[in-house]
């Protein structure tokens, strides 16, 4: 095996995450080598459904979510499924999900999410000053649908929630729906509106986007597969693809739903796996779509992009190698029809994407305790895109051991 000369700082992976630790390395003053198997932007942020979700500070594990399970993977396509092939690999996963799904991690999740959504939004308001990355952000407005009283009530706590924390939203009956986005079915009489609501017009170009400034001042991009990394000296050396090895002084994991394994070669298990998600990008003629709905009793959401409409969301559980079931976009799709009645459903694309998941639906940013030269920023879940930007800073923030933009004890890689 040949060795080569030590490098500044390695990032691996070339997804939203990696792109935004990129960018602020770089502002911190390191030279930067992003190492991308496939190509930049080739996981979950390139197909995502676009939503800068700054309230979305409610984790999925919360007290009671073991009763609507059950309910929900009766349908075999519905909002949440589990591969009969993967069911028993995902039991210790599941498992930490439950015992997360507490009162007291429930509010302490909360706390730490709107900790990070704040620098977040922080965070994406700087990025303004960029006029290529400020054209993707778009205001669209967010809608909030629910199927009945019974259900809006039931989501009104987490309403409460979001409103301790700052969001801004309010409730409206039918006729103001029917004015916010004409052509919802009449049984959507109830929902909460948010002017504020912001969209990433296109994902994929915003990650190719963000890794392009970083390119641009300098950033060097290597195609490889990183196998494995080992401590060194004060850095980490990287195995690649090949046999090739690296030195660097920092190695940033930023692989999405890939990042277990990097962890596991420095001996440190983390239960990452992975919410497989689908979705179908229809032309934009398909609807006149004028903001996100998000159809929260169904699990999916439509949302507004620049030259589509996607339709998409709900969570299987299948792990990385198992071939997509495309029923289900079908399935979101067909239901996206009954209630936007006027949907055309045809000519679209479908996708499937792998959220990087933890059990207690915090993400993992932090130093490797096996090896201090490595930085983890991986495992978040649904809200990958929008919390990319605190991430990317409090990468940095680690690399240079300057004090956190915000206490990171709570997301730290030892804690499960
Ligand atoms: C259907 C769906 C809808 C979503 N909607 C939203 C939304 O509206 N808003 C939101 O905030 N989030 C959303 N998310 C979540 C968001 O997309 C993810 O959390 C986010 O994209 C994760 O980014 P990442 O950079 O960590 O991972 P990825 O984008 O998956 O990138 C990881 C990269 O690492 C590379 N890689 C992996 N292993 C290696 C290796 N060993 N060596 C080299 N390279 C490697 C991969 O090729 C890939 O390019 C959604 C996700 C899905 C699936």
């Amino acid at each position: 095996m040949k060795s080569e000369k030590r490098l500044d700082a390695v990032v691996i992976g070339g997804g939203i995450i990696g792109a935004m630790a990129a960018r602020h390395l770089l502002a911190a003053g390191r030279r930067i080598t992003i190492i991308e198997r496939d190509h930049v932007a080739a996981g979950a942020s390139a197909g995502n459904a676009g939503i800068l979700a700054f309230p979305e500070i409610i984790p999925i594990a919360a007290p009671g979510v073991i009763w609507k399970a059950p309910r929900w993977l009766l349908d075999p396509l519905g909002p949440l499924a589990i591969r009969p092939a993967y069911a028993a690999r995902l039991a210790p996963w599941f498992w930490r999900f439950l015992k997360a799904s507490n009162q007291r991690h429930f509010h302490h999740a909360i706390g730490v999410h709107t900790a990070l959504m704040r620098l977040t939004a922080c965070e994406y308001e700087k990025l303004r000053d960029d006029e290529t990355l400020a054209s993707f952000i778009v205001k669209t407005g967010t809608l909030d649908l629910y199927d009945s009283a019974t259900t809006i009530a039931a989501a009104m706590p987490e309403w409460e929630h979001k409103a301790e924390a700052g969001a801004r939203f309010r409730r409206v009956g039918r006729a103001e729906i029917e004015e916010l986005q004409p052509g919802l079915a009449p049984q959507f009489a109830h929902a909460f509106f948010s002017d504020d609501g912001l969209q990433i017009a296109d994902p994929a170009g915003f990650t190719r986007a963000v890794a392009e400034t970083a390119l641009g001042e300098g950033a060097v991009l290597e195609r490889a597969e990183v196998l494995a990394l080992a401590p060194k000296d004060d850095g980490v050396v990287l195995l690649l693809s090949g046999g090739r090895t690296l030195a660097a002084q920092n190695a940033v994991v930023a692989c999405g739903a890939w990042s277990r394994r990097l962890a596991a070669s420095l001996g440190e298990a983390i239960p990452l796996d992975t919410e497989r998600g689908y979705n179908t990008t229809l032309p934009k003629t398909a609807f006149p779509l004028r903001r996100q709905l998000y159809f929260n009793d169904h699990g999916f959401v439509v949302t507004p992009l620049a030259d589509g409409i996607r339709v998409g969301g709900a969570v299987e559980f299948g792990g990385l190698n198992l071939p997509p079931d495309y029923r289900r976009a079908d399935a979101l799709l067909t239901r996206a029809k009954g209630f936007l009645p006027a949907l055309e459903t045809e000519g679209g694309t479908q996708w499937m994407g792998f959220r990087p998941s933890t059990p207690d639906c915090l993400p993992v940013i932090a130093r490797s305790n096996a090896a201090p030269g490595v930085i983890y920023a991986f495992g978040h879940g649904h809200l990958g895109l929008t919390q990319s930007a605190a991430t990317g800073r409090l990468v940095a923030e680690l690399a240079e051991n300057r004090p956190p933009s915000i206490d990171l004890q709570p997301l730290r890689a030892d804690r499960f």
